[in-house]
């Protein structure tokens, strides 16, 4: 199971997930009393120093950073060092893509502490079944944030025009996701699983993100040197890449337990191209979040999501994969 924690999108791909089940009155209350984080920058951190390296002109991702400043005692597996170490390891990471990534701001504040951890999405209604593979079952039945998550990153991230545009890494004590198991025959269980990081990516809630949030990255867990380097950068894969846990010949949703892709488990960091590495540079290159600074220094953004970004958006033409479904389960059920 190690590894497991590190990040949960491999049953994000899995999940095929319905509306809420949880009772709606009582989380829209929630909602409607979060008031705005008040934000301040973090100390210390010297923004203009960190994006001195980058170049006008090359593809550009924006990335915002919340760090709340009222994590319970005890809590260390996400710092301000450790957030800042983990954010360098993913500018080099995609340094070879030619894709950099530009630090717009480190804030710190105090966050309704209801939201230091929360559920990240609804239980999943369906499961994933043999007929059509993850993307598809997604698209069909995309995952839903709860209203709890939803109410505390509306707390959360400030508005801004380029809201659907940015990346926001928001560090959270505890992100909770629930995701469906075979369990025996033809039976499933819910399980939870306690998130190191959970991207929220389009390819598994393609028209349920409000489209402010559609950047929200959550980072729960950095204490350890392989979490350090490759969270930050492996969780960026999924939003930006739009991909699940899938590496060349590995289709997403089993074997992700190997080396050598970013997207998989294990400690590789290649991000390949062309057919045989399942489009994940031209994918990166063609994403609604990357930009180019043009000669007047104004952002010259790419093309948006046709459909909301499922995988096999328009957007992306024929740089998609089809492959098959599978199931867990005894085919002579
Ligand atoms: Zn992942």
């Amino acid at each position: 199971m190690k590894g497991r924690t590190i990040c949960s999108a491999a049953l994000l791909a899995l999940a095929l997930c319905g509306a809420g089940a949880s009772p709606a009155a009582a989380e829209t209350t929630e909602s409607a009393a979060t008031s705005p984080v008040s934000w301040s920058m973090a100390e210390g951190v010297d923004v203009a120093a960190i994006n001195s390296d980058l170049v006008a002109g090359r593809p550009t991702v924006d990335i915002g950073i919340y760090i709340p400043s009222n994590f319970d005692e005890g809590f260390e597996k996400v710092t301000l060092p450790s957030m800042m170490e983990a954010f360098q390891a993913a500018k080099e990471i995609y340094a070879p893509t030619g894709v950099q990534l530009n630090l717009l701001f480190v804030k710190t504040g105090e966050i309704d502490e209801r939201f230091l951890a929360i559920q990240s999405n609804e239980i999943p209604r369906i499961p994933d079944t043999e007929y059509v593979n993850s993307y598809v079952a997604s698209k069909r039945h995309p995952s839903e944030m709860t209203n709890m998550a939803k109410a505390a990153f509306e707390s959360i991230v400030e508005p801004d025009v380029a809201n659907s545009r940015t990346v926001y890494l928001v560090a959270l004590q505890d992100v909770i996701f629930p995701f469906l198991e075979v369990a025996e025959g033809r039976n499933w269980t819910v399980k939870m699983v306690r998130t190191g990081g959970l991207s929220f990516p389009t390819y598994s809630y393609h028209d349920t993100l409000p489209e402010r949030l559609r950047g929200i990255i959550s980072i729960t867990n950095l204490s350890t040197p392989s979490r350090k380097r490759r969270t930050i950068a492996h969780e960026i894969g999924h939003k930006v890449m739009n991909v699940s846990h899938e590496y060349k010949t590995t289709n997403p949703a089993h074997e992700i337990y190997a080396e050598g892709g970013l997207m998989l488990y294990g400690a590789g960091e290649d991000i390949p191209s062309g057919e045989e590495g399942r489009w994940h540079l031209e994918r990166l290159l063609m994403s609604p979040f990357v930009y180019r600074l043009d000669e007047q220094g104004r952002k010259q953004w790419n093309p948006d999501y046709k459909e909301g970004g499922h995988y096999y958006d328009p957007l992306y033409g024929e740089k998609v994969v089809h492959f098959p479904g599978v199931s867990e389960m005894d085919p002579d059920w």
